[in-house]
């Protein structure tokens, strides 16, 4: 992905040593630390669970339930932030999710177009390419390239909807249900669901 290959060219001239804005973060953190305004430890735990607990499996077992379920699929269409409690997400407060479904006619791609703004309740830590400029805005004035340069080829009568997120609202793509899947169980339909396709920077993985 051509988005992926800067910054790792980026990351090769740092080598190991931390950026301005990790060196700043840092700093930050430690006098906030010292001045009792945070608890470390609770930081700690807060990225401990986005790192290891909430991940792109969460948002899988949501689109999961969705294609096996009429009326969960349903509910999520009518309000994500209430259908994803119920299977045990958490939200932050004041996060309002939607939940926008693709069609034959219809191919939904989620942006911030202003920062990095992501579903990280369901899809955990944002790709880096999703915070990156090029992203950000061809996403708006070139989704076809975009979705060319993830490998994906749409027909040319879908049309391609680009959703921008914010603080406060958030997108989730319900992709297809792939062909072939008759019958399956929800924990076997979700080993299909993709990270990207739940961005809509990619398809479901095929039967
Ligand atoms: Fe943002």
């Amino acid at each position: 992905m051509a988005y992926d290959h800067a910054d790792h060219a980026d990351h090769h001239e740092r080598g190991s040593e931390l950026s301005e804005m990790q060196l700043r973060v840092r700093a930050i953190e430690t006098v906030l630390a010292e001045k009792g305004y945070i608890d470390p430890a609770a930081l700690d735990a807060i990225i401990e669970a986005y790192e290891i607990k909430i991940g792109p499996h969460i948002g899988a077992r949501v689109v999961a339930r969705a294609w096996a379920d009429p009326a969960f699929k349903r509910a999520l269409i009518e309000d994500a932030t209430r259908a994803v409690r119920t299977l045990g997400a958490i939200n932050r407060v004041g996060d309002h999710l939607i939940a926008v479904e693709n069609t034959p006619k219809v191919h939904n791609m989620i942006v911030c177009t202003l920062c990095s703004c992501y579903p990280w309740d369901i899809l955990g830590l944002p790709p880096v390419w999703y915070k990156s400029a090029p992203y950000r805005s061809r996403a708006v004035s070139d989704p076809r390239g975009v979705l060319a340069d993830f490998g994906l080829q749409l027909p040319a009568d879908t049309q391609i909807r680009v959703w921008d997120s914010t603080a406060e609202t958030r997108f989730i793509v319900l992709p297809m249900r792939p062909a072939g899947t008759d019958g399956w169980s929800e924990d076997k339909l979700a080993t299909l669901v993709t990270r990207d396709c739940m961005i809509g920077t990619g398809l479901p993985k095929r039967p």
